[in-house]
């Protein structure tokens, strides 16, 4: 069991060698066919497990291959296409540092925005353009109000360790910020939420997140 049989394509899976990851970890061999195959995914899954290339590579792919309307040019704001939302500045980091190397002369365009920072140089990087957007959830609730960013134009969702972030009590950030995801028809924006733990609160957020969802533990 390879990632080349996993259908990522040529720069995709030269990133993932370079990457020197030959055998993809549990929770990638199921999870990445079941996003590559356009359905939402809620996925258990440990720190450790190889979860952050089970939700970049489709993500990744998915923008490479896509046919997407003009996102609008010149304004300040900017139009992503995918959002990676984690709980801490320092996860963050660790995603984006690995969806960069994962997307390497591909195109794509990985920003991380997180708080506790100051919002300054998270708007310049910004503003040299963003497909992939990774972000704690206070800071893109500012980016938001700030209309820095618009997120119209998602067409992915990755929520990451979702048990934590709602530990954290950052829910109604997540609400808001699912809000204003311009409702598509059914099926265009699609949603993955990984989570260690599957209590009560996670359920309610995967039944209003989610749709036809596949669920997956490992
Ligand atoms: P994660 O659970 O996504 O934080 O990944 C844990 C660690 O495993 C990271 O250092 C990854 O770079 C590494 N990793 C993820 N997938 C693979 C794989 N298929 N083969 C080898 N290493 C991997």
């Amino acid at each position: 069991n390879t990632f080349v049989e996993i259908d990522l394509g040529e720069a995709l899976n030269q990133n993932i060698r370079r990457c020197k990851y030959v055998k993809p970890t549990p929770v990638q061999r199921h999870a990445i066919p079941i996003s590559l195959g356009g359905r939402d995914l809620m996925a258990c899954a440990q720190t450790g497990s190889g979860k952050t290339a089970a939700f970049c590579f489709p993500i990744i792919s998915g923008i490479m291959t896509g046919q997407y309307a003009q996102r609008p040019r010149g304004a300040r704001t900017v139009y992503p296409l995918a959002l990676i939302l984690s709980p801490t500045r320092e996860l963050s980091c660790q995603i984006h540092d690995e969806a960069k190397k994962f997307s390497y002369q591909t195109g794509v365009k990985v920003v991380v925005a997180y708080g506790g920072a100051p919002i300054n140089q998270q708007l310049r990087e910004l503003e040299r353009g963003v497909d992939i957007l990774v972000a704690t959830p206070g800071r893109l609730v500012d980016l938001l109000e700030r209309a820095r960013v618009s997120l119209q134009m998602i067409r992915y969702l990755a929520l990451d360790e979702a048990d934590r972030m709602l530990d954290m009590g950052f829910e109604p950030q997540i609400r808001k910020i699912v809000e204003q995801m311009d409702m598509p028809p059914p099926g265009v924006r699609q949603t993955m939420l990984f989570s260690a733990t599957f209590p009560k609160e996670i359920q309610r957020l995967a039944s209003d997140f989610l749709s036809h969802y596949i669920f997956l533990a490992v």
